[in-house]
């Protein structure tokens, strides 16, 4: 599934791709995407010029003019690719997960610009288009979710007072987005590594040093990632072929019964789920 940083991947080359750029042409192959598209879809996007491709958790918000946005969710397996007129296509995939040329099978969307197309691909369909039409709309939208581990609004009060009282698990708290929006399963295991806190730790127990070591960790995991190239599913490949390089920088994640990498830590990295989710640790470093 993308996480965070493989979505800011795509949302990177896309805004370098189609920013300023006119949509001449929409093409539905498919409607039955987790929101099922309408006619009224191409109208809202033909003849259009994009203003920008921006993120918020993993929603790609492309800004079209008079404060109208369309909404594009990867759910578990979308990728986006795009195919020049005169060029060859192998090297289609704007993220780094899925085949790196475009499939023959469950291409659904096509959007056309002048000598290019943008094909959205998603085998599973979970992902979507939707339209927004207000920027008040937009703000609703994402009114759910937590902030991003990017943002002032992550603080230290903010974590503390979220936190406090709360009897649960300190793993789940980090995959729960209405507290902090875009850390996916693998993330949450490293973060935990780094700020060296056992993931079943209950989330009252955090003191304030807990609370701090969370807040800058999950920025630096996730920039890293992003720097990296993203890496979220298990047969990640980047386009040559190769493993993601964030993957082989693993601290925990899918280490079980291996040493720790701690400098002088003589601990074994553990496997155990968390609220159904694969978790993973140093049962000697992480209190
Ligand atoms: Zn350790």
């Amino acid at each position: 599934m993308p996480e965070l940083p493989e979505v800011e991947i795509v949302r990177q080359s896309l805004d370098k791709k189609i920013r300023q750029k006119k949509v001449k042409k929409v093409i539905l192959r498919n409607k039955n995407l987790r929101i099922k598209l309408t006619n009224n879809f191409k109208k809202f996007l033909e003849n259009k010029i994009i203003n920008k491709v921006s993120r918020f958790s993993k929603y790609l918000i492309i800004f079209l003019p008079s404060n109208k946005f369309c909404l594009i969710h990867l759910g578990m397996s979308g990728t986006i690719h795009v195919i020049y007129d005169k060029k060859k296509n192998y090297l289609t995939n704007q993220s780094f997960y899925n085949s790196p040329s475009l499939p023959t099978k469950h291409n659904h969307v096509e959007i056309i610009f002048d000598n290019f197309r943008i094909v959205y691909n998603d085998p599973r369909r979970f992902g979507f288009f939707q339209m927004i039409k207000t920027t008040k709309e937009l703000k609703k939208r994402f009114a759910h979710l937590g902030p991003e581990p990017f943002q002032s609004k992550f603080n230290l009060e903010y974590v503390l007072n979220y936190l406090k009282r709360k009897e649960k698990k300190i793993k789940s708290f980090l995959l729960d987005q209405a507290f902090v929006s875009g850390i996916g399963n693998i993330y949450a295991s490293e973060i935990l590594f780094l700020s060296k806190i056992n993931p079943n730790k209950k989330a009252y127990l955090l003191n304030k040093k807990d609370c701090k070591k969370i807040i800058s960790f999950s920025i630096k995991v996730l920039i890293d990632a992003i720097k990296k190239g993203g890496s979220s599913i298990k047969d990640f490949k980047n386009t040559s072929g190769k493993k993601g390089g964030f993957q082989k920088n693993f601290k925990v994640y899918e280490r079980n019964g291996l040493n720790c990498k701690r400098f002088k830590c003589k601990g074994i990295i553990q496997k155990k789920t968390i609220c159904n989710r694969a978790t993973f640790f140093c049962n000697t470093c992480q209190k």
